[in-house]
């Protein structure tokens, strides 16, 4: 089974160090903003490179060419 980045749309390594983890999970809507805990936190079968993961935090994402 192969994966593929979501951001890049290249191959995944699940078994490569740093790769990134999809995660789903249940927050609690407040009328204040601030971090909540995710609760029933669930693995998703989806991968990204840690290249990907920072430039798309970042909002960088499409605008800089990944190597
Ligand atoms: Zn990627």
């Amino acid at each position: 089974m192969t994966y593929y980045c979501p951001f890049c749309h290249n191959p995944v390594d699940p078994s490569q160090r740093n790769v990134w983890q999809k995660e789903s999970g249940w927050t609690q809507k407040r009328k204040a903003g601030g971090t909540n805990a995710l609760a029933l936190r669930k693995a998703e079968q989806e991968w990204a490179h840690p290249g990907c993961v920072t430039l798309a935090k970042d909002g960088l994402l499409g605008q800089v060419r990944l190597g």
